[in-house]
């Protein structure tokens, strides 16, 4: 049952409206020349406008804006040929300015749609619409200590595209669809390298339960949740506790709450009361943002397969199933190799998804970012060729990693030095059907079990077989020679 479904059974529909703060890759920060790096030494990465010194003049990052034209144009958004910055003002000391420079009534990008799969098994689509994207800064980090706070300022200034839904999702697990299909668009059109562990990508969640019909109910919002799974976590836990208390007669009340991945509950930050008056006013430090025609003329040149047309054609051209063409469009590393290696492999497509995801992406965190399409290529060919046992291809899928093999040579290399590539053609096949010979000569209760239908034992005849041939041989041909001597007499 989906978890729709299931919230509708108790009378309540989940409705679901998510702002997803997308990290973009440019080299400087959004109005400084500050570099944007991690893993630096606290307030290296940091200029006088983003400590907000005063009389510091900001100067927008077009390559920024470059970004946000890509975003418009991937999620078929309208992009604002003028748009304006405002001072959204709030004390914080991760916040040096006393205000985030952000976008208020004039977005650079308006509306938009994200088409991503809802149903594995049949591939049905679910189209969300988009309310806008806005330009923003981020604020910087507070490291709490035993000895006090500490203020690492390296990300103030980062520059941020917060994409922001109608609130027309209705469960944790389609929202968490579009947060991995939002993933892959952005990492596909290079502007936001996708890493949740740093936090590339972070949602707010916003959630209200109400009867079907009735107007959209009172919403809370879950602040900073950094992976699609915790966003389906923390929905469902939240409209689950909103059911319980309407259900008891209680009233939701409208708050800002925080996921805690690691207990799985939530926790109140602040109410409606006391909920922030940010007093937005214009940026006068800034001008209009125009995009010309020209500016957008540009991008769109530059643009690539995105992954909902990329995971249509790997299901009509490849017939990969809907879920699994997802599984490597949602992340733009998964689809690159994909292609690399389905460029060689031709003919094997299935074969190179089913490694790629089944075997390749389980070795370790970054097994599939740094492996060569040529050297999987060769790895499938090979087994899908018999040249080399299924089980003996888990093993060397190992080795291509740990062992960075560059090439289809490096591959055919490791099959050779471990004494694993197998004999193949009439000879091969001729020696396989004198040891069937000899098996069925001893195990003569064996082989009449099998034939009058106690299938199980066949497994332990291609057994004895394998066993008598040693490493060299097929599996999948000891299995058909197998099935040709049995129907043979
Ligand atoms: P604000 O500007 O005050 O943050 P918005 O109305 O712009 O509020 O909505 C912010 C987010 O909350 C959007 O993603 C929207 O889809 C979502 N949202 C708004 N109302 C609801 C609701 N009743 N239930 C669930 N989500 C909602
Ligand atoms: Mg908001």
């Amino acid at each position: 049952m989906t978890a729709r479904l299931a919230s509708l059974c108790d009378g309540f529909e989940t409705v679901v409206g998510l702002e997803v703060h997308v990290q973009l890759k440019t080299r400087h920060k959004l109005f400084s020349p500050a570099l944007v790096r991690i893993g630096q030494a606290p307030n290296i990465d940091l200029d006088a406008v983003d400590a907000g010194l005063p009389g510091a003049l900001p100067v927008l990052n077009r390559e920024a804006v470059r970004f946000a034209i890509r975003l418009g144009l991937a999620l078929e958004s309208t992009i604002a040929r003028q748009s304006f910055f405002a001072r959204k003002h709030y004390f914080y000391p991760d916040s040096p300015k006393g205000f985030q420079t952000s976008q208020a009534d004039h977005p650079v990008v308006e509306g938009g749609v994200v088409f991503f799969v809802v149903d594995d098994a049949t591939g049905a689509e679910h189209r969300i619409e988009l309310v806008r994207a806005h330009l923003e800064e981020d604020a910087g980090k507070s490291l709490h200590t035993d000895t006090g706070t500490r203020l690492d300022f390296n990300r103030a200034g980062t520059a941020l595209l917060e994409v922001v839904t109608t609130p027309t999702m209705h469960s944790g697990e389609e929202a968490m669809r579009f947060f991995r299909a939002l993933r892959g668009i952005v990492m596909a059109i290079e502007i936001c390298d996708g890493n949740l562990q740093e936090g590339s990508m972070r949602a707010d969640a916003n959630v209200s339960v109400r009867r079907p019909g009735e107007p959209l109910g009172t919403r809370v919002e879950l602040k900073n949740i950094n992976s699609p799974r915790f966003v389906c976590d923390a929905v469902e836990h939240e409209a689950a506790r909103q059911r319980r208390l309407i259900s008891r007669g209680d009233v939701v009340v409208q708050e800002t709450r925080l996921w805690d991945a690691d207990a799985q509950n939530s926790r109140s930050m602040r109410g409606k009361e006391d909920s922030p008056d940010y007093r937005y006013l214009p940026d006068p430090d800034l001008p209009a943002l125009v995009i010309t025609d020209d500016d957008i003329a540009a991008e769109r040149a530059t643009m690539p397969e995105l992954p909902g047309a990329r995971r249509r054609r790997y299901v009509e051209a490849f017939a990969l199933p809907p879920a699994q063409a997802a599984v490597l469009v949602d992340d733009a590393d998964f689809a690159r190799l994909f292609d690399g290696a389905c460029l060689t492999a031709t003919g094997h497509e299935r074969a190179v998804a089913n490694w790629l995801v089944n075997e390749l992406a389980g070795v370790s965190e970054t097994a599939v970012t740094a492996t060569s399409p040529q050297a999987l290529a060769r790895l499938v060919t090979l087994v899908e060729t018999g040249e080399l046992a299924g089980r003996d291809g888990k093993t060397l899928v190992r080795t291509i990693v740990d062992d960075a093999l560059a090439d289809a040579a490096a591959v055919d290399a490791a099959v050779d030095a471990r004494g694993l590539r197998l004999a193949r053609g009439q000879d091969a096949e001729d020696v396989v059907r004198a040891i069937i010979a000899t098996v069925f000569a001893t195990n003569p209760v064996q082989v009449e079990q099998v034939r009058s239908g106690k299938d199980k034992v066949k497994g332990f005849l291609v057994g004895q077989v394998l066993k008598a041939a040693g490493k060299g041989v097929d599996p999948k041909l000891a299995q058909r020679l197998v099935d040709d001597a049995l129907a043979g007499s």
